[in-house]
């Protein structure tokens, strides 16, 4: 990744970063996806919920969190008292991995400046990480999920929470529990952070 394409990432109102993600190709992924998956939500939301990278679903509707675990993420959201609208929701990549394997660091970093300016416009209370890859992505950590959930992280200066991605949590239901503590946490978090 050159420094002069995050830097100019770095400089972008949505608009324009809209339009790089549409056009971007700096990794082999986007030639085997449908469409790119920007990102959807208030883009002045005090929670952001950042998750691993599109799937089938995601990939075929251009956006993040559809189907039946965009269900559960939005039930999840509506614990907190909130709707799927009031938040930001976007991923670590912006298009899907073949066969929805892991991404692979390269791809990771390349996509990581949309990411990170898409967290400096929303500049949310809280960031909430949904599952282990958006986790161990975004805080740069080997971390397993366990260690990773149930302290309170930092992104620059913005409090990041760790919790599971409802996919596994559809798989795993017995650990829902877990992340309503997750959520607890995240929301006891949210409201001593200005915005
Ligand atoms: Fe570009 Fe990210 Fe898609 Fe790779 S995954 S082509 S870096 S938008």
């Amino acid at each position: 990744m050159t420094e002069g394409r995050s830097r100019d990432i770095a400089g972008m109102e949505w608009a324009d970063l809209k339009a790089a993600v549409k056009a971007c190709t700096a990794c082999g992924l986007r030639a085997g996806c449908t469409q790119t998956v920007f990102g959807v939500g208030d883009e002045h939301a005090k929670w952001l919920v950042v998750g691993e990278a599109p799937g089938a679903d995601e990939d075929c509707q251009g956006e993040p969190f559809v189907g039946r675990a965009g269900q559960l993420l939005n039930s999840m959201i509506a614990a907190i008292g909130l709707k799927r609208e009031q938040v930001y929701i976007a991923n670590i990549l912006k298009c899907r991995p073949p066969n929805n394997r892991d991404p692979r660091p390269e791809e990771a970093g390349l996509c990581r400046p949309f990411l990170e300016r898409q967290i400096a416009l929303v500049k949310p209370r809280l960031i909430l990480a949904v599952g282990r890859i958006a986790a161990q992505n975004l805080l740069g950590t080997e971390t397993t999920i366990g260690r990773l959930r149930g302290t309170v992280h930092k992104l620059g200066e913005t409090p990041v929470v760790v919790t599971y991605h409802p996919a596994y949590l559809l798989r795993s239901p017995g650990e829902k529990r877990k992340a309503w503590e997750d959520l607890k946490l995240a929301m006891s978090v949210a409201k001593t952070v200005a915005k």
